[in-house]
């Protein structure tokens, strides 16, 4: 670790990432009397949700899984806030916890020194002052991992990619369909994002057409009023997860119909078994479909190669586009700065699954890599918060 220009001792927990996993962690922390150091590379807080979501963006679960411990949304919020509202009521949770992250600081490494006992946490300044490029080094007794299932764009490579024409583009810089006015649009993937950004190119009289490479579960957002999520939560408090699924899956096929007249296959596992064990969230409905059907979203196979003007597909069909979004979703950079332990996987997530994957050794926890969204983060940062809590009496009450 030599090079660091300054080295800080940190005395508490040292948090990586100040998405609603990091912020809350870090208010639990203080709740509990121990102090942090929040490291953040983007400007700001949720950065995910400031900078790399689109404006139609609402929560797609009901508010009431989307709380963070200590907090509930405000009386008047609907049952699905929008993108403004979460990050109003992140930065009010921010605020009252008196939680400050250090902005622009890029955690490039982080390791357990065990001569010392201690982690010792890289990250280098990547704001354009004048500091740009210092390099710091943390050091304390316990690291945080709060840096997201989301962190990096899959960006997948694509024959032909030199020719075309076009702009192409990762969701994450989509923010609304009026810069495709008129455009034809073809859209690379079909989870929430791929659905909603077809959805809202149609609202602003473009025309979409989407890639369906894979099979997915639609389920509608609500039946009757309900929301599908709710449902299942209720569900599986009595039955095992395979039933609901199939339960799910049988009210998906009445509520929405054979999806496969449209192009849209469903996955031989269950919509919850897939998003636990692969992480693959199913489609929540919130209208894509109706325009799928009213063929104003034209349901198109895998991409062969991109031309000039457009892609050749699977099926040796030609689309014309104007313009490609790629909605190939995210993943975890955990092991590009996270070194000598093998607590996370290659790809990110924590060897051991949901609910015991939140400490690891050596004052080592993650927070946020449950697949199960914002639930599944105040579940892990409550946790985490109390066993460093534990430590830190411990610790102070023995000096
Ligand atoms: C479009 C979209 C919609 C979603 N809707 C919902 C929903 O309705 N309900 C739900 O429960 N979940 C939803 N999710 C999942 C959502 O990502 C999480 O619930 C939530 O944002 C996770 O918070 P997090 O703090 O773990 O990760 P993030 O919000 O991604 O925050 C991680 C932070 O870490 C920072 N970071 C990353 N690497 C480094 C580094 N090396 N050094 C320093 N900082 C770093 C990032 O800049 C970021 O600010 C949605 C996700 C997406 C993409």
């Amino acid at each position: 670790m030599a090079g660091a220009g300054r080295v800080v001792w940190v005395n508490g927990p040292i948090v990586v990432g100040a998405g609603p996993a990091g912020l809350s962690v870090a208010a639990c922390l203080r709740e509990r009397g121990v102090p942090s150091v929040v490291l953040e590379r983007a400007d700001c807080i949720a950065s995910l949700w400031q900078r790399r979501t689109y404006d139609r963006l609402r929560l797609h679960l009901p508010r009431a899984f989307c709380e963070l411990p200590g907090m509930p949304f405000p009386d008047h919020y609907p049952e699905y806030p929008d993108r403004a509202q979460f990050v109003h009521y992140l930065h009010a949770y921010a605020a009252r916890a008196q939680v400050e992250p250090r902005f622009n600081q890029s955690v490039t490494s982080a390791r357990f020194d065990r001569a010392a006992g201690l982690w010792r946490v890289r990250a280098e300044d990547v704001s354009a002052g004048e500091e740009a490029g210092a390099v710091t080094e943390y050091i304390g007794r316990w690291l945080v991992v709060a840096t997201g299932e989301n962190a990096e764009r899959v960006v997948p490579e694509m024959d032909g990619a030199g020719e075309f024409e076009g702009p192409v583009t990762h969701v994450a810089e989509y923010k609304s369909g009026e810069a495709y006015r008129g455009k034809r649009v073809l859209v690379v993937g079909c989870g929430n994002s791929g659905m909603e950004v077809c959805l809202d190119l149609c609202l602003h009289n473009a025309l979409p057409s989407m890639v369906v490479r894979d099979s997915v579960h639609v389920l509608p957002r609500e039946m009757l009023g309900v929301a599908t999520f709710s449902v299942a939560v209720f569900l599986l408090r009595f039955l095992p997860l395979w039933l609901v699924d199939r339960i799910l899956v049988v009210l998906a096929w009445l509520f929405l119909g054979d999806l496969a007249k449209l192009g849209i296959t469903r996955p031989s596992r269950g919509p919850l078994e897939l998003k636990n064990s692969k992480g693959r969230t199913p489609v929540l409905d919130i209208g894509a479909l109706a325009r799928i059907r009213s063929g104003e979203i034209v349901v198109v196979p895998a991409i062969r190669r991109l031309l000039r003007g457009g892609a050749e597909l699977v099926d040796g069909r030609r689309v014309a586009a104007d313009a490609v979004i790629l909605a190939t979703g995210y993943h975890s950079n955990v092991p590009q700065w996270l070194k000598g332990t093998d607590f996370f996987t290659e790809e990110g997530y924590p060897r051991v699954s949901f609910p015991d994957g939140w400490k690891g050794e050596s004052g080592l926890y993650s927070v946020g890599f449950t697949r199960r969204g914002l639930s599944g983060v105040s579940s892990d940062a409550v946790k985490v918060a109390q066993d460093i809590a534990m430590a830190w009496n411990h610790q102070t009450a023995t000096r």
